[in-house]
């Protein structure tokens, strides 16, 4: 049994709207082996990269306290569990160190804002007083404008792939296509302005029917119809929000976008442009190695 009393709460994350900016109250603060402070508030605007699945990078930005401004050189999910010595014993562990997947009901997931030690001697805020938090907006752009161009191209793929498929593919994306991207995604990682997806076409996907030796002789053709889906999606300029069930940091959250086709929705922890027409103009490029698709997208605004 856990004491929920005693356990600092989930921190409400305000970046699914887009907010850059806010004051919040502190909950916890820590310093790592590394004598860095560990700030975790009630809310914050900061996107921390995710521990289970780390495809957008932190925010940027800075919080000030005891008058001074202070960088915020990270920000990583963090997650308070059931005391190994009884309740009041929970501990903050950090990234890696998690050892349940986000939105594990017997702990509270918070967003932790990592910061160099004061060089001019600031001390650290008190449990309970306001600090002032801002994210990094040209960064956070960037990363959104790169997260959106990333689910476009895996539903362009996804389209485009559809006949390469022999018998019934495992599963269907949201527009209704045969889900190449979550049947064989690897590895994605959102940049400014871009994102690099890794694709494996091993064994179980041809056992399940993709044809990936056709892929192969099709690369040229196959990027060529992802650059035009992607580019028609952008010129028909469809608003793109993100649907969330609560508003703390582990509850579950939607990327939803209409495209002329339908709407899309993809689940999402990140941030995004707030229509396709903000992504101007969106380059893909396919690589094959052994075994391997590299899709790199970039953006220009
Ligand atoms: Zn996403």
């Amino acid at each position: 049994m856990t004491d929920i009393a005693t356990r600092t709460p989930p921190t409400e994350v305000l970046f699914p709207e887009g907010t850059l900016h806010a004051k919040a109250r502190v909950q916890r603060v820590e310093h790592d082996a590394d004598g860095r402070l560990l700030l975790v508030t009630d809310r914050t605007p900061f996107h921390p990269l995710d521990h289970t699945w780390p495809d957008q990078p932190a925010d940027r930005g800075t919080v000030v306290f005891g008058g001074t401004r202070h960088t915020v050189i990270d920000a990583v999910t963090g997650a308070v569990g059931p005391g190994a010595v009884g309740p009041g014993a929970e501990e903050l562990l950090t990234g890696g160190d998690i050892p349940v997947r986000r939105g594990d009901p017997d702990w509270s997931f918070v967003v932790v804002h990592v910061l160099d030690r004061p060089e001019d001697g600031t001390a650290p805020p008190a449990v309970g007083q306001e600090v002032d938090l801002a994210v990094d907006g040209e960064h956070r752009a960037g990363l959104s404008a790169g997260h959106s161009a990333c689910h476009l191209v895996s539903l362009a793929l996804n389209e485009r792939t559809a006949d390469l498929w022999s018998k019934k593919p495992p599963r269907l994306d949201c527009l209704g296509n045969p889900d190449f991207d979550q049947t064989a995604i690897a590895e994605s990682r959102i940049l400014p302005y871009g994102s690099v997806d890794r694709y494996r076409l091993g064994k179980s996907l041809r056992k399940a029917g993709f044809a990936a030796a056709v892929l192969a002789e099709r690369l040229a053709e196959l990027q060529d119809a992802v650059n035009g889906q992607v580019a028609a999606w952008i010129a028909a300029g469809g608003a793109a929000r993100i649907d969330r069930e609560e508003s703390h940091l582990s509850a579950r959250r939607w990327w939803t976008c209409d495209l002329p086709s339908g709407r899309a929705r993809i689940p999402c922890g990140g941030t995004h442009v707030a229509s396709t027409a903000d992504l101007g103009s969106v380059t893909v490029t396919l690589d094959l190695s052994p075994g391997e698709l590299t899709v790199r997208t970039r953006v220009a605004p």
